[in-house]
């Protein structure tokens, strides 16, 4: 390394750990108007368009749970970092023939929202020969709202939520959604997290172990945590913001 990619490295190295902690205060922040221990809220940090490097720093800085949403890019970016102790979450949509990349690395899948995905991640898993698939079912609160967010109507949750228990090689982790932008709850991130957090406390009364509740994202984080989220997945606030073609 030449002293200018030092120098770089350093300058990106103390922007990342600015940006670690900043999210750190509000979430421990919300953690405590909600009345509610820190350890309840796992960070899962978005690192999507950025580089290896920066997951890299990342993981020096001590994150062990990053999050992907296109598989061509976290692909090779797992295969970079697989000497790192990260817990890998893929929360953008799956095409079905991306099934079987996607579990050589992903530990959760957060974006299970069809049951011909489910029977494409159970058959990739059982190919791979790897270890249970965590899934959590995608909830969309402006489904059917034209282009409305990826994801199942909530009336669709508990059904879609008993075929992945039912299937081998997958592991109902829990739910999540991202605010709506459109319908009813768009503008409303705390009312659709509250929704989210209802549907969670019935997926869970037949599936007590799918505890996972993913909600909020730099703009939202408090209000997820407000209304119960688990998992908050923040990228911005942590990397910096993204070019518009990310
Ligand atoms: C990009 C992304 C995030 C992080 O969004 P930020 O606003 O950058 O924090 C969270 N969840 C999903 C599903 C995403 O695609």
């Amino acid at each position: 390394m030449t002293d200018r990619q030092q120098g770089d490295t350093a300058d990106r190295l103390a922007q990342l750990r600015g940006g670690l902690s900043a999210v750190e205060q509000r979430i421990a922040a919300a953690c405590a108007a909600a009345g509610r221990p820190r350890s309840e809220v796992t960070l899962v940090v978005v690192t999507k368009t950025y580089p290896a490097s920066d997951t890299r720093l990342l993981a020096s800085l001590g994150v062990r749970e990053v999050a992907e949403n296109r598989d061509q890019d976290a692909a090779p970016k797992a295969a970079d970092c697989a000497d790192l102790p990260l817990v890998w979450h893929f929360v953008g949509q799956v095409q079905t023939n991306k099934a079987r990349s996607v579990v050589r690395y992903a530990h959760h899948v957060h974006s299970v929202d069809r049951p011909r995905l489910v029977s494409a991640l159970s058959e990739a898993v059982l190919r791979e020969g790897r270890a249970e698939l965590g899934c959590l079912v995608q909830v969309a609160f402006d489904a059917g709202v034209g282009a409305g967010r990826a994801g199942v109507a909530p009336d669709q949750v508990p059904a879609l939520a008993d075929l992945i228990a039912d299937t081998p090689g997958l592991r109902l982790d829990g739910v999540m959604t991202v605010a709506p932008l459109t319908g009813a709850l768009a503008g409303r991130p705390a009312a659709a997290f509250a929704e989210l957090a209802e549907i969670s406390t019935a997926v869970r009364a037949a599936h007590p172990a799918a505890t996972m509740v993913s909600a909020g994202m730099s703009g939202d984080l408090e209000q997820a945590i407000a209304a119960g989220a688990t998992h908050v997945r923040v990228g911005t606030a942590v990397l910096g913001a993204r070019s518009p073609l990310g």
